[in-house]
């Protein structure tokens, strides 16, 4: 099977992860380490495989390394131990190894660190940022050789693969010279004027070429011995397939518990569940509660939702802990690591290997390639990730994917892609979309993007609107929201269409703007008269159709979760998709997820429904806690039945379900059971 689902095809499908960046003043390093006692722990908490630590940020080596620095304070072989330990009671140990910072080494050669000067900041916090083009890339790949000849382990745990965001030391410079024959694209005299892709794309490949190698190195050393790469700046490469796919396993962090990190635990695990050339992947969670480090353990319920999510998206789930300098741990963290694991694993075995079944597909890359130092982080009010579209498709509770590269729509499976103004300002581009509909494909516009794609969505203008806040009024609607002109606080656009649009929506403009000499009231002038001026239009293209939105609502949905915002990206969905949905929930919470994924006998819906505090506040943003799980009652789910087939049984984890006819002509209804964080239904086919 050419897709992800990877679950049962790996021996490790719940993981722990082990942080132990120490630095040099913590005297007594691993003085009171038990391998023995944390085994016992793991093995006792359900995990296969964990990640334990052969250098940290700071560069020191938790093994006798005669390559590198072993912890000035350590006395012991940490590693040794902990491999001989964890085999003993049945878990496999990835060694971690800090590739991207190394303190110590930095120090010593501080030519082979990053050298981002004019141009950016360097390093982060207090861990230098290391070059792997010369000798401290020679050295990290000796070091790596030495513990997998060293150590019996399944595999290397590689951090901190990137850039930060992109090197000008010396030898990069004179390597893409030499390599590409062209001059430095830029100008260290005028930081201001950037750096350009080609550099950043040169710099990809460099990497790419180097982990490649490290994987084939280290298989070669150790058979099976696995490469898993935390992809840290690179997730919307990895998934768009544009860098090297031969170095193993891919890993994301989806760290701390700020209201962004609930949707990014989906979308992280959706953009590599559809990637274009998948792999397996693991998604790392924390027992932390706002990040690395912070001592705290989140509550069961936070655990459940984190691995299920994962599970629901194909991915393997890893908690992040962190040992104390000493070596120590707190039970605890094990006891709750297990209860969730105990929860999950049955889950696991349940679903068994499936692969995505989503047919709505949100564009989630930003428009730049390779130009974007940092790549994803779907943490900001940009919006630039598509996360705004995804965000209104997933609290619709219908199944969505996230889509890294728009050639992804080749594939024939999806019915409906999102886009939103943040398109890559290619050709190609605008051909795979053009493609995509001729072939019988519908697109969700929302914002008018880049003026190469205007023809495609029947647009001939379009010009920033006079106010930077205006209604929008849907015509034909429903009573209720949409039947009043709805708020887009975010700069919209005039349009002329084509001839043969159709217009679905108009703009109502404010009665004013706000100025001083024309200041409403505390925020917007109420909606003037209706206008002609279309706001939401539709084109018919070929065997396809589009629909357009000229504002980016999808952004101020993200901002503000205003449900009118997600009903008329919904409507417009709807509208593209016929009526026909592949499921349809009712009784779920706004925060619920539908996650579809298929094998060739059966559909399984996840249902994902967290209960979460109200939020707080902090400077950065406000944090979620899900104390105790709410009961989810009285939840009906409508299954669209693949063409040509029936429904033989409806099982939600072991338990059948009564099916009924559903409302809509070929659907079959079922009710499921209550509830808390998590539930499946398998539905069977023949
Ligand atoms: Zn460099």
């Amino acid at each position: 099977m050419a897709a992800s689902g990877f679950v049962n095809a790996l021996p490790a499908k719940r993981r722990v992860h082990l942080d132990f960046h120490t630095p040099d003043f913590v005297a007594n390093v691993g003085e009171r380490f038990s391998a023995q006692a944390l085994a016992d722990a793991l093995a006792g908490g359900e995990v296969e495989q964990a990640a334990f630590f052969a250098k940290c940020h700071y560069g020191n080596a938790y093994y006798p390394t005669k390559v590198g620095r072993a912890h000035p304070g350590l006395q012991r072989d940490m590693l040794g131990e902990f491999v001989s330990g964890a085999a003993a009671r049945g878990v496999r140990t990835f060694a971690y190894y800090s590739l991207g910072f190394d303190v110590w080494y930095g120090t010593q050669h501080p030519d082979t660190m990053q050298h981002p000067e004019p141009f950016f900041q360097r390093s982060w916090g207090p861990w230098t940022a290391m070059c792997v083009n010369g000798p401290y890339g020679e050295y990290a790949r000796e070091q790596l050789a030495e513990v997998v000849r060293g150590y019996d382990v399944a595999g290397v745990w590689l951090d901190i693969v990137g850039y930060y965001p992109v090197c000008v030391c010396a030898r990069c410079r004179e390597a893409y010279q030499r390599g590409t024959g062209h001059d430095l694209p830029f100008d260290d005299d005028k930081p201001d004027a950037g750096i350009g892709t080609d550099y950043y794309r040169w710099q990809r490949q460099m990497l790419d070429e180097y982990t490649g190698g490290l994987a084939t190195l280290l298989a070669g050393l150790r058979p099976g011995c696995e490469l898993l790469c935390n992809t840290a700046t690179g997730i919307r490469e990895k998934a768009a397939g544009v860098t090297n796919q031969d170095d193993g396993q891919w890993c994301e962090e989806a760290v701390g518990n700020r209201p962004h990190t609930f949707t990014a635990m989906s979308l992280y695990s959706s953009l590599f569940d559809n990637a274009v050339r998948p792999r397996p992947f693991e998604i790392c969670s924390q027992r932390f509660h706002m990040g690395w480090g912070d001592w705290t353990l989140r509550p069961l319920e936070e655990l459940k939702h984190d691995t299920a999510t994962i599970l629901a998206h194909g991915g393997l789930p890893s908690i992040g802990d962190q040992l104390y300098g000493d070596g120590r741990f707190e039970a605890p963290v094990y006891e709750r690591i297990g209860d969730a694991y105990r929860w999950l694993k049955p889950r696991q075995a349940f679903c068994g290997t499936t692969r995505p079944a989503a047919e709505v597909g949100v564009f989630a890359a930003s428009s730049g390639p390779a130009s974007d130092p940092g790549g994803i982080k779907y943490n900001g009010n940009a919006c630039r990730n598509g996360e705004g579209l995804f965000k209104a498709v997933m609290d619709a509770h219908c199944p969505v994917a996230a889509l890294a590269d728009l050639a992804a729509l080749a594939g024939g499976r999806y019915a409906v892609v999102l886009i939103d103004e943040n398109l890559p300002d290619t050709d190609e581009g605008v051909a795979a979309l053009e493609a995509y509909v001729e072939s019988g494909g519908h697109v969700l516009s929302v914002g008018v993007g880049p003026e190469r794609y205007w023809p495609l969505l029947g647009v001939t203008e379009a010009k920033p609107l006079p106010t930077p806040v205006s209604y929008i009024r849907m015509a034909d609607a429903p009573p209720g929201d949409l039947s009043m002109p709805v708020l887009a606080r975010i700069q919209g656009h005039g349009v002329k269409l084509e001839a043969g649009a159709e217009a679905l929506g108009y703009w109502t403009h404010p009665l004013s703007g706000k100025s001083k000499g024309d200041f409403y009231s505390h925020q917007h002038g109420p909606p003037g008269p209706a206008t002609e001026e279309p706001a939401v239009w539709r084109v018919t293209r070929g065997a396809g159709s589009v629909i357009g939105v000229a504002a980016p609502i999808a952004t101020d949905y993200w901002h503000t979760s205003y449900s009118a915002l997600r009903k008329m990206i919904v409507a417009c969905l709807d509208t593209l998709l016929d009526g026909r949905r592949q499921v349809y929930a009712e009784g779920l919470p706004a925060i619920a997820e539908v996650a579809l994924r298929t094998n060739d006998e059966a559909v399984f819906v996840h249902v994902i429904a967290p209960s979460v505090s109200r939020p707080g506040t902090r400077e950065a943003g406000e944090t979620f806690f899900m104390d105790a799980a709410v009961g989810i009652h009285d939840v009906r789910i409508g299954l669209r039945v693949p063409e040509g087939r029936a429904c033989t049984a409806a099982d939600q984890l072991g338990h059948a379900l009564t099916m009924t006819p559903d409302e809509r002509d070929g659907y079959v209804r079922v009710e499921l059971a209550p509830f808390r964080t998590h539930t499946a239904v398998r539905f069977d086919f023949r």
